[in-house]
């Protein structure tokens, strides 16, 4: 078998989620982001063992994504929507029971002329400018949105993660300028904003990367694991070369493996020749250019003939990659291409 095998530990996401919600005080419901895909590793496995776990609400990016997640869960537990509600949304919303998180006056109207009555909520834009109604906007339809009693108020921070910047007090202060006194549920923290103390916690938090192993929850258990099977192994002299355009020459005799991944499962051609993969406990390095179903390994310093390799586990995680490629944790997670079997460690 060649594929490559992505093993999710959902004991360990369900660790992250107990830890994140021991962040912030009894009254304080912690939810969880399952948006796009459960960051790339089943939304309905993650969001099942989540509520095993104690969530009581999640959150998705846009309608579809609500689908899977609310046949993971049943019937009961609330699903918010981060696009809020787009034209043609409105049968999905009624029929997975999902409540739009509303980000202008145009979604709105459309909310409650297509839906009356149905749960909604708002987001408030305090100074990311990517989603949210302004300031402006709020003061000038809050009363009548609010007449309508919306399920949650929320806003997202820019910065959580850097937690000296000066952007999360002003964005806190803008959310309560905006807020305060409505008698809603209200929620600004990711991950990052958890972190920050309890000023950002409001009544719901709503954390992705935590969960899932990546920065900024350092103290996170990892939750993916990534086995690539050798397929060949192969000595090459010192002076030849590996892989297209040359682009490695072999400085000695070396062992090098074949494995069957490449940039078609999201392995990024920027780690040609820069990233490390794991025989157990050996770093073997990756040379010459990664191609689409293929990385070239030096293998010349493990005894024997290594089943598979590791690109992701204990010696290297999500934020390790995501450093070579430039990236962050959240990307490498969801690039992890469909070839992958995914095998799912139960939880409690
Ligand atoms: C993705 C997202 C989250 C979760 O953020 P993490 O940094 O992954 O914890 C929360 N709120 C909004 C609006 C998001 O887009």
């Amino acid at each position: 078998m060649a594929q490559g095998q992505l093993h999710i530990d959902l004991a360990a996401l369900q660790a992250n989620w107990r830890a994140l919600d021991a962040r912030s005080g009894a009254k304080v419901q912690t939810a969880a982001t399952v948006k796009a895909n459960g960051y790339g590793l089943g939304a309905g496995h993650v969001a099942h063992a989540l509520a095993r776990a104690g969530a009581r609400r999640f959150f998705v990016a846009i309608a579809e994504e609500g689908v899977a997640v609310r046949s993971a869960i049943g019937p009961d537990l609330p699903i918010h929507v981060y696009s809020g509600h787009m034209e043609g949304d409105a049968r999905l919303i009624a029929e997975a029971g999902l409540i739009p998180m509303l980000n202008s006056t145009e979604q709105l109207t459309r909310q409650f002329e297509a839906l009356p009555g149905h749960p909604f909520g708002i987001q408030l834009d305090t100074g990311m400018n990517r989603l949210g109604m302004e300031p402006a906007e709020w003061q000038a339809v809050g009363e009548i949105a609010l007449s309508q009693r919306p399920e949650l108020v929320m806003s997202h921070l820019a910065c959580a993660d850097e937690p000296d910047h000066p952007m999360n007090a002003r964005q806190l202060e803008v959310f309560h300028s905006l807020t305060d006194g409505i008698n809603v549920p209200r929620s600004l923290a990711a991950t990052g904003g958890i972190l920050l103390g309890p000023d950002y916690h409001f009544e719901i938090t709503r954390p992705g990367i935590g969960l899932y192993g990546g920065a900024p929850f350092t103290e996170a258990q990892a939750v993916v694991r990534l086995s690539i099977p050798v397929i060949q192994i192969r000595e090459v002299a010192a002076g030849e070369t590996v892989g297209y355009g040359n682009t490695f020459k072999a400085p000695d005799d070396m062992r090098l493996a074949t494995i069957a991944a490449g940039y078609a499962d999201g392995i990024h051609r920027v780690l040609s020749n820069q990233a490390i993969l794991w025989a157990g406990d050996i770093p073997c390095p990756l040379v010459g250019r990664v191609s689409m179903d293929l990385l070239t390994i030096d293998v010349s310093n493990v005894d024997g003939t290594p089943e598979t390799l590791d690109l992701l586990g204990p010696h290297q995680g999500i934020d390790a990659i995501a450093d070579v490629i430039g990236t962050i944790g959240y990307e490498v997670l969801t690039g992890l291409g469909y070839r992958y079997a995914r095998h799912y460690q139960p939880g409690a």
